[in-house]
């Protein structure tokens, strides 16, 4: 019999994708929309990565509004004046433009992390149905 990593009297219920390990369904959360498997030792250590990955993205975002709303102002005049630095400009505006969109992706990809389900309480309902 395959036992629970944890719990050597437990069964093991599925093993985790994340770390390839066998648990019982008392170590296993479903997280997300999507319901992926995953122990609780690994969400915890995912979900701290993500908050830290986030705080990260905030700031690249707020910077990125900065330099796009700097770019903005002084491309018209660069632009207008038909500075060779208009390129550069636009180079620059098309990058932030493209890092802005990825961090705002993440962000909303990572927010449904915080939706977690027991393993159990999902079984039990599946057999009820
Ligand atoms: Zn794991
Ligand atoms: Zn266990």
């Amino acid at each position: 019999m395959q036992v629970c990593y944890k719990h050597a009297e437990k069964p093991n219920a599925k093993s985790c994708p994340f770390c390839s390990k066998d648990y019982c369904e008392d170590c296993l959360l479903l997280v997300g929309k999507r319901k992926t498997v995953i122990c609780k030792d690994c969400y915890t250590f995912l979900s701290n990565k993500i908050k830290k990955s986030n705080i990260r993205r905030y700031i690249y975002l707020l910077l990125g509004v900065i330099w796009l709303v700097l770019i903005l102002v002084n491309f018209s005049n660069y632009f207008l004046l038909e500075s060779p630095n208009a390129t550069i400009f636009i180079l620059l505006g098309v990058g932030i433009l493209y890092s802005i969109t990825v961090n705002i992706i993440r962000l909303i990809q990572y927010r449904s992390w915080n939706v977690i389900e027991s393993y159990t309480k999902t079984i039990k309902l599946e057999v009820q149905d």
